[in-house]
């Protein structure tokens, strides 16, 4: 059998949670409670029918699918699950096809909230937040994507029109009166 191709966006590679040795001492038996109490639902209800990550958009691309979070998270696999390199776009795709209920978007989120919390910063989410500061939008605006919004007969991107330096000087605004910027540890790079 061939070798299963790793490959994380950004091209990234690490060892998966399936292929590491687990023993009890990575075990978090109150995990799934808390991600009650940080808004998601009660993860032991999943049936683990993978719906959830066929329709997917981002499990295509990632090795970590949805329905293996669930997993992890039922296992107690807390410190893994918080601090593997997961990627949602909330587009609540899962939820519309979950037979439990669940809503496996919530579940990212609510994770979301706890690695915040406890520190666990994933660098992606670092750089959206110092875009948003920068461009006043998470990704980067570039020549390739206004090729493709030209290609789609789109207008100009927004960072493109005028005015847009006053929204950008209030979205740092925001950003630092919120206290968003030492949350995600981007002091440095918020102006005014
Ligand atoms: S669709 Fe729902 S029940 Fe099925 S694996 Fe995903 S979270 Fe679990
Ligand atoms: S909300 Fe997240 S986990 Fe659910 S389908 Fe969309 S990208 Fe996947």
């Amino acid at each position: 059998m061939g070798e299963v191709e790793k490959t994380f966006i950004g091209g990234l590679h690490e060892k998966l949670a399936e292929d590491k040795i687990i023993d009890e001492s990575h075990l978090e038996p109150n995990f799934a409670k808390e991600i009650v109490k940080h808004g998601g639902k009660d993860v032991m209800t999943c049936l683990q029918c993978g719906n959830c990550t066929g329709v997917c958009p981002i499990s295509l691309k990632i090795d970590y699918k949805t329905r293996s979070i669930i997993k992890f998270c039922q296992f107690g696999l807390k410190k893994f699950t918080l601090e593997m390199r997961w990627v949602c776009a909330t587009c609540y795709r899962c939820y519309e096809y979950c037979p439990a209920d669940i809503n496996p978007a919530e579940v990212m989120i609510a994770l979301r909230h706890m690695a915040i919390k406890e520190g666990v910063i994933p660098p992606f989410i670092k750089l959206a937040a110092t875009n948003l500061v920068e461009y006043g939008q998470s990704v980067k605006p570039d020549s390739e994507i206004e090729r493709v919004r030209r290609e789609l007969d789109l207008e100009d991107m927004p960072s493109r029109t005028r005015g847009y330096a006053k929204v950008v000087r209030e979205i740092n605004l925001l950003v630092r009166s919120t206290g968003y910027d030492r949350l995600i540890g981007i002091e440095s790079e918020v102006r005014g």
